[in-house]
Parts: C-alpha cells; structure tokens; sequence
C-alpha cells in the first residue's frame, strides 16, 4: 500500500493533464525503484527493469478514470510478471520412466522437507522414492527417513556408515527397479557455503545419476544471497529449476524475480510452510503481487486494461459518427487497432458491430499497418483533411517521408476512399457491405 500512496502523491496533480511526461515517470519511477530495493531485488536488475517501464511510461496517455499512478503499478506490475514468466514450468515427469531428480541447495535452505514435498505432491500419480544422498551429516539420513515416513513416501538410505555417495546411488537405482519406483528425488549434501568439494560431490553425482531435473532450493529469506547462491550452483550444475522456500515468513520475494533475472531459471514450486503439504506451483502473478506489496494489483493491471480499452473504444465509435471521415480518423483508427490487439478483439467491444463477420475475419498485418500509419504521418494537415488534393508530386513526397513507394500511397487513397463508402453504409445501418482488401 505505502507504494501506492506514494505513487499517489507524485501523481497527485496530473489528472487530466494529457500525456505522462518523462519528469512524472522519473518521479514515480523512484518510487518503483525504492520499493524494489525495499523488495530484496538485485540492483541490477532493478535498473533494467525501471529502464523499461520507464519505455513503457513515457507517452502513455492519462486515462480518465484511473489515476496517473494506479496505471503505472498497473505496467510494474505486468512487468514484474513477464520478466518471471507469466507460464507455470512444471516438473518434468519423464516419458522413459523412472523420472529422476537431484534436490541440491545449502544447508538449512529446506532441502530436505522439499524433497518430501515433492514426492508427496505426486503420489497419487505416481510411485515416487526418496534417496538419502547426504551422507556427511547422519542426521541427515535420519530427517529424511522420518519425514518421508511421516508422509508415507517410500524411502531409500543406506544402512551402514558409507560415505560414498556414488555407491548409494547405484543401489538406489536398483531398489527403485526392484520396487518399481517411477520418480526418483535425490536429497544431496548441503553445506553453510558454496564450496568446491561440494560441487565436486554433486558434479559426479550428476553424472551418474544423468537427472532430468535438477531443482536448486533456496531460501527466500536470504534475500540477495540467494541469487549468489543460485548463480554459483548453476554455474556448476545447470539447473533445471529452482524451489523458493520459505516464503511464509516475512521474506518479500525479490529473489525471487533476481534469479529469474540473471540465470534464466524458471522458478518451479513455493515452500510455504513446515508441513509436508505446505508447497504450491510457482506462481508469477502471486509473487509480482507480493514484491510491489500491495493489494489487488491483478484487478488493477485488469482495470486498467478494462478502461483503456472502454476509452479507445469510445474514441473509434464518436470518430464513426461523424459524416465525413478524414485521414486522421484513419490514423487514429490504426492508432486504436494497434493498441487494442487484434482486430476481432476490438470489433467485439464496438456497439452493434459483433455481428459484421466480414470485418472480424479481416487481417491484421501489422507491419502494414505501421506503413499506412507513417504514410498519414506524412502527410500536412490540409492533405489529411481534404485528402482530394493529394495528387502526383504531394504522392511523391508522402511516399519519399514515411519511406514507402508512391503505389502503397496510392493503394492507402484508394482504401481511403473505399472506406469513405463503408462509412455511409455504416452510419445508416446498413449491413451486407464489403470490407476492402488489405487494408491492414
Ligand atoms: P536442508 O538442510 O536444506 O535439508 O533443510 P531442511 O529441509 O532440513 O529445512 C530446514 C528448516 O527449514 C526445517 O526446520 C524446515 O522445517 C524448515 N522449512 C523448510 N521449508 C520451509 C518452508 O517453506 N517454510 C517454513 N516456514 N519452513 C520451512
């Protein structure tokens, strides 16, 4: 919320003021900033990020019925979600079977507890095994064992005191024969710090086991560490995924977004709490809620949305009213089209248009709609009004200004005027009419 009010207040005076200029968006954009940083999200990429909201920003215009600084949350919001990635990545479950798997991650990250969390969240579909690999640590093997027990997931340890990891794999793998085992985690050693002995241990462990996952668990608590943490162990191992836990606690989640960011690992499940159950699939929407720390930003993102489009709608629909249609009206129905989406989208929310087929099965280019835009833009006010006047020399130069040959001018005029005639048409009501031939 204290972002919102402080948004807010820079925003304060900017209603109806047109466009957001650059020094408005500075100003909010500090705030973004500040309450990223607050966030635990890596510097660095808090500055990419600002850069392109900032892009994003910058031009917008001020929508009526949303405030200049809901609509900005609104853009960090969607871009908080997109650098995430917007699509859960599931777990892979391998089409060979057995699946197998490696748990890596320091010690105390929830490692551990995770494994059985996974395990247990696929057994209804599955028969999956637990496998003690940290050996250094008996305590180790004994957690695993009770809590897999705990849950009634099957569990494999070994029984003497080895310290070979390599060996207990092996038998492991012939155990989940033996007992049809489909899913295979491995619980691998932890250490307080990221350590060469370590990555050594799991590199051949790795190698031996050939795993289609690899989940790195961190702790989201450690905020910035866990980005170094993260960027180490993939470095090493190429992960395949990593597990946030510890997300109960008071941890805002902008590690969340940093090691998305700098190694590309999708983030895969959220530990939410001690119990066995307490794991949820990673949620990008969620967590970008968390991080700006407010309350329904997703409504909001939705809003805005909502009313941009209302308000362009409105435009189209007062510029189809009017008798004579001009080039601008044209420039600012491809101005609309572009930024509303798809032509079909837009002709479902014009009143009383649903139902001309013709014009939602039209296509919409966009590379040639950018040409017909910047071929308007040419030309002078006087030409876009009356544009009867423009004839071979103005053509010319239209054609020389957006860099676009003489013939596509002379193809947008004739669609111009072919629209002039769907004008009438549509402003009596008429129906039956022919939509002109790629005019997007
Ligand atoms: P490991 O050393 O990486 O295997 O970590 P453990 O699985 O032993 O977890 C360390 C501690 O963190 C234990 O007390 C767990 O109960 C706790 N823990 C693990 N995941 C979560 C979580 O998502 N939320 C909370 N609150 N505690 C967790």
């Amino acid at each position: 919320e204290a972002l919102k009010e402080r948004l807010e207040s820079v925003f304060n005076t900017l209603k109806g003021k047109g466009k957001l200029s650059e020094e408005d968006v500075n100003a909010a954009l500090r705030e973004v900033r500040r309450a990223l940083l607050e966030a635990d999200v890596d510097y660095k990429v808090v500055k990419s990020l600002v850069d392109s909201i900032r892009g994003r920003c910058i031009g917008q215009e001020v929508l009526d019925s949303i405030t200049p600084g809901q609509q900005v949350v609104a853009i960090v919001y969607e871009e908080l979600v997109s650098l995430m990635g917007e699509d859960v990545v599931p777990f892979i479950i391998s089409s060979k079977p057995p699946t197998l798997c490696m748990m890596v991650g320091l010690q105390g990250s929830g490692k551990t507890t995770s494994a059985v969390k996974i395990a247990k969240r696929i057994q209804n579909a599955h028969n999956p095994l637990v496998v003690a690999c940290d050996l250094r640590r008996p305590a180790a093997i004994e957690q695993l064992k009770v809590l897999a027990q705990q849950s009634k997931v099957a569990f494999y340890g070994p029984s003497g005191g080895t310290q070979d990891v390599i060996k207990v794999a092996k038998e492991a793998l012939a155990y989940a024969e033996d007992h049809l085992n489909d899913v295979i985690i491995f619980d691998t050693a932890g250490r307080l710090h990221v350590d060469e002995d370590l990555m050594e241990e799991l590199s051949r462990l790795k190698d031996l086991v050939n795993p289609h996952e690899i989940l790195l668990v961190v702790d989201a608590m450690t905020g910035q560490e866990a980005v170094k943490v993260a960027t180490s162990f993939h470095e090493k191992l190429s992960l395949t995924g990593v597990v946030l836990s510890k997300l109960d606690g008071d941890a805002r989640g902008g590690a969340a977004l940093a090691i998305r960011a700098t190694t590309q690992v999708p983030i895969k499940f959220a530990g939410v709490g001690e119990g066995i159950d307490a794991i949820e699939l990673f949620d990008a929407k969620r967590m970008a809620q968390r991080i700006i720390g407010m309350g329904d930003v997703m409504g909001l993102a939705e809003k805005v949305q909502q009313v941009t489009s209302q308000e362009d709608v409105a435009k189209i629909t007062k510029s189809l009213k009017k008798d004579k249609l001009t080039m601008e009206d044209l420039l600012l129905q491809f101005e609309q089209i572009e930024k509303l989406g798809p032509l079909d989208k837009v002709i479902d929310m014009l009143p009383g248009m649903g139902k001309m087929k013709e014009l939602k099965n039209a296509e919409l280019d966009p590379k040639r709609l950018k040409q017909s835009k910047a071929i308007i833009q040419s030309m002078t006010l006087e030409e876009r009004r009356n544009p009867q006047i423009i004839k071979g020399s103005r053509r010319r130069r239209i054609a020389e200004g957006s860099g676009t040959t003489v013939q596509m001018v002379n193809q947008l005029l004739k669609q111009y005027d072919q629209m002039k005639q769907l004008w009438k048409y549509m402003g009596k009501g008429k129906k039956g009419f022919r939509l002109p031939k790629g005019l997007f």
